[in-house]
């Protein structure tokens, strides 16, 4: 299995445009959201359970899940959050280790939004964080979802803190200039991990 690099941050702090990055040089990428989303895809057994939990009226018309929805009701209904964390998260996690199984690269990229909230830093060979002034953090969420800035804020505190973040962090990446600057510390990021894939793989 390949070396597991995991990269995290912030809403807005820039994990896709760094793991498209990472994906031009040739890096494999395993999508936490994506996985999450396959989950609960039409003909799913998990989409069925929660159909039945929730009621019909969680889907949409075209039959796929009112994530806007659920997203809501969970938010003031712990017991059901929870309920519904119990189911995904096995799925999620088997999803990814099949997906983790399947590569045969020296290291992949592990993007999971998550990692700290969800403990899920062990999982990972090496942690890699994507770090952003708040200034720069709040302008990008409200040019890039219209959104104000109370409402920034309090998408903000209700994540896990800059300081808290770059406390598990192996590696930092600093994304607060324009994303060309990323680009010379990707490289260099990408040396060091393919040296330290290749003393794991030894
Ligand atoms: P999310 O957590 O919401 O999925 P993300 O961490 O994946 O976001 P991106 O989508 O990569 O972040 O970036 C957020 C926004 O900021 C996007 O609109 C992106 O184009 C912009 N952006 C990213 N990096 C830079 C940069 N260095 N300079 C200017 N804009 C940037």
């Amino acid at each position: 299995m390949s070396y597991i690099v995991a990269l995290t941050g912030g809403i807005g702090s820039g994990k896709s445009t760094v793991s498209n990055e990472f994906s031009r040089l040739g890096v494999p990428v395993v999508d936490a959201d994506i996985i999450a989303r396959q989950v609960v895809e039409p003909g799913r057994d998990a989409l069925q359970q929660i159909a039945y939990h929730f009621g019909h009226s969680i889907l949409l018309a075209d039959g796929t899940l009112n994530r806007k929805k659920l997203r809501e009701h969970i938010f003031s209904h712990s017991a059901d959050k929870q309920w519904l964390n119990n189911l995904l998260h096995p799925l999620i996690q088997q999803e990814t280790q099949r997906q983790f199984a399947d590569l045969t690269a020296p290291y992949l990229l592990w993007v999971v939004p998550l990692l700290i909230e969800n403990n899920l830093c062990s999982r990972a060979n090496r942690v890699l964080v994507v770090d952003v002034s708040r200034e720069t953090q709040l302008s990008r969420i409200m040019t890039r979802d219209g959104s104000n800035l109370p409402l920034a804020e309090q998408i903000l505190s209700a994540q896990t803190s800059r300081a808290e973040r770059l406390s598990h962090a192996d590696d930092v990446l600093n994304n607060d200039r324009e994303p060309e600057a990323l680009i010379p510390q990707i490289a260099l990021l990408h040396q060091k991990y393919l040296t330290l894939a290749n003393q794991f793989n030894k």
